[in-house]
């Protein structure tokens, strides 16, 4: 597998590395070991054509057969049988969070037909995901509360603080402290190949969290580039994630062929997973 052996040479830091003991591949995320918590890549899986090969959607024109297999490869690999099935919420860019507090097979697949960008759980035994191809994932941990989370942030979920709304809910509903909570970012297009209309620039001008803030995007001369992970992190320091707890792995999407990547390959192309999940204790 050539692309395994890339992801092999990338220069990965604390607290991410390669999970290369399953297939597909993973980069895991440093957790206390009753928690699961990863990035899918490309590789290792069952898909084939434009979806080759760790394909993670059924929405995507993918075949059933294959993605189901992609996900049951990833669970086997994952969790030793302890987590049933994916929980995955309908994504629409938007910034409401839903909180799974039930077990109950039939109320988890449901959750599938619910529109939603982030997924809240203390429930062990539930993986929750996200996919993206381009669009930031943030995977969410607070390991003493026992209490995780996993959000998909595209430029307009940004725009509506989709990050920021997930650490409230957590707040609320768990009493999570910001200042304890770990946030790690996963592989998502980077500001050198992310390229909005200044219209979505502008947008982004009226958020005063970025006031003072340098870079949040670049003006070149074929265009603006926003900085997705950058306004994030500004965001998410504002109400209290402490700097140290924000993990960036530091992959563009765009520019690594072993990541989908909605923009470079013309929109058909598949989806990467990020999950996390409680196993029981
Ligand atoms: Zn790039």
């Amino acid at each position: 597998m050539y692309q395994v052996l890339i992801m092999r040479s990338l220069k990965l830091k604390y607290p991410f590395s390669l999970d290369n003991q399953s297939e597909p591949a993973y980069l895991k995320c440093a957790a206390p070991p009753s928690i699961a918590a990863g990035f899918t890549l490309r590789p290792g899986g069952f898909s084939c054509g434009p979806f080759a090969s760790a394909n993670m959607s059924f929405q995507v024109g993918d075949q059933e057969a294959a993605v189901a297999k992609n996900r049951r490869a990833l669970l086997d690999g994952v969790g030793d049988d302890v987590f049933p099935a994916l929980v995955t919420a309908r994504q629409v860019h938007g910034n409401r969070c839903l909180t799974v507090t039930d077990r109950n097979p039939e109320k988890l697949a449901q959750l599938a037909l619910t529109g939603a960008d982030a997924l809240l759980t203390n429930q062990p035994g539930v993986l929750l995901g996200v996919l993206t191809a381009d669009c930031l994932p943030l995977i969410m941990i607070d390991a003493k509360q026992r209490v995780v989370a996993v959000v998909h942030v595209g430029w307009r979920g940004l725009e509506q603080a989709i990050g920021v709304e997930t650490v409230t809910e957590l707040g609320r509903r768990f009493a999570v402290e910001a200042e304890t909570l770990q946030v790690y970012a996963g592989p998502a297009i980077g500001c050198c190949c992310f390229q909005v209309g200044v219209e979505v620039v502008d947008l982004f001008r009226r958020h005063s969290v970025l006031n003072g803030l340098e870079e949040w995007y670049r003006e070149r001369t074929s265009g603006f580039y926003l900085d997705l992970l950058k306004i994030q992190r500004a965001q998410l320091m504002a109400v209290g994630v402490a700097e140290e707890n924000f993990h960036i792995v530091d992959i563009c999407t765009f520019c690594h062929d072993f990541c989908f990547s909605y923009r470079r390959d013309h929109a058909i192309t598949g989806r990467q997973l990020a999950f996390v999940g409680l196993k029981e204790k």
